[in-house]
């Protein structure tokens, strides 16, 4: 009953203009947090269309700052949206925009790398859940969030989603998310790229990435220097790679650590010195990968080839997974004793 009177409110009735709501607020964007408003509601607009935000879903936005993207939200007639802010200052004039909003706006105010979704909706009583072989439920994540907190919070969401756990207990649910232009372009970059890294293949073994559009940074008050693109994910039914999210993430983080060398000088530093040489033959061989291609040039396949093979040398090397090259130096047996330290198993 609560659901079907909420859709009734499918517009915003008017509220003062974003501006003067900023002004009334006392809203400056504080430097320390990083923050940049959008104002322009064309563009609110447009990140909530191309996000595929439809009439009775579903939303949690991070971020929310005044609530620029908030109002177009709520205008595009969802049932529900949970906003989720770190600054204080902010909750006055979101709870304003809820007022307006008929009991669809939910404010948390908390850090959004601390905070679970997946649990926000399970407390609201969410039955918008669709198997994960099905087309994506009628839940979204969208955010602007500051670019310093978007790259952690991306490998959050992709372990999560990876685990389907979270707010992807609930199925495939997609996420939309700014990004400073150049880590957009990484998150979707193709293979034998120069933009090609280890987030591209962490984003597109698990999800398919889509930069929908980029926004100059003149766009934002006050501006950053540099343009913001906007990425969405849909999670894949069928993961490119079955190895758990940490193990892809360990032998793509060595592999990209040299960037133009040779990718066995990469794996090589994913074992202790004695037996470095050996191991990650071994991975190439099994994988029949060229020891002379370079990162760039290797496909999400292939880095899932490397994976599996790297995977097995840790189940039959307990402690091997734990390694860290940059850590002192540590040897064979001490790795053939260690304690746990196997990886994480592939959760699907
Ligand atoms: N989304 C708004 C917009 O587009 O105008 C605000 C954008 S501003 C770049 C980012 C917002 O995220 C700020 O309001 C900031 O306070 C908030 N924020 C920063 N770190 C956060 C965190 N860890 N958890 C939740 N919100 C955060």
């Amino acid at each position: 009953k609560k659901h079907q009177m909420a859709t009734s409110f499918s517009r915003l009735p008017p509220l003062p203009a974003l501006r003067d709501f900023i002004h009334l607020y006392k809203l400056r964007a504080k430097k320390v947090l990083s923050q940049n408003f959008l104002m322009d509601m064309n563009l609110t607009n447009k990140i909530v269309r191309t996000a595929g935000i439809n009439e009775g879903d579903w939303v949690c936005e991070v971020g929310p700052g005044p609530g620029g993207i908030t109002r177009a939200i709520l205008d595009r007639g969802v049932s529900r949206c949970d906003v989720i802010e770190l600054d204080q200052r902010m909750l006055p004039a979101l709870r304003h925009v809820g007022e307006a909003a008929g009991g669809r706006l939910h404010v948390h105010h908390g850090d959004v790398l601390k905070t679970e979704i997946g649990d926000i909706w399970t407390e609201a009583g969410c039955s918008h859940g669709s198997q994960w072989t099905d087309d994506p439920p009628r839940l979204h994540i969208v955010g602007n969030l500051p670019f310093n907190i978007a790259s952690p919070l991306i490998i959050k969401f992709l372990r999560d989603m990876s685990y389907r756990r979270g707010p992807w207990k609930y199925g495939r649910v997609p996420l939309t998310l700014t990004f400073q232009a150049e880590v957009a372009r990484r998150l979707v970059s193709p293979i034998d790229c120069d933009t090609r890294s280890r987030i591209s293949i962490m984003a597109q073994y698990i999800a398919r990435p889509k930069l929908l559009f980029t926004i100059p940074g003149t766009c934002f008050v006050p501006p950053p220097k540099i343009d913001v693109g906007v990425v969405r994910f849909e999670p894949r039914v069928t993961p490119l790679i079955g190895v758990s999210f940490e193990v892809i993430e360990k032998v793509a983080r060595q592999v990209f650590h040299y960037r133009q060398k040779y990718a066995i000088k990469g794996l090589k530093t994913l074992y202790p010195e004695e037996i470095a040489d050996e191991m990650a033959h071994e991975v190439l061989k099994e994988t029949r990968i060229d020891p002379t291609t370079t990162s760039i040039k290797l496909g999400v396949e292939q880095y899932g080839d490397m994976a599996k093979v790297y995977e097995r040398q840790c189940r039959s090397m307990p402690g091997l997974f734990a390694y860290d090259y940059t850590k002192p130096k540590v040897t064979v047996e001490m790795l053939a004793n260690g304690e746990k330290a196997l990886p994480p198993k592939c959760p699907f």
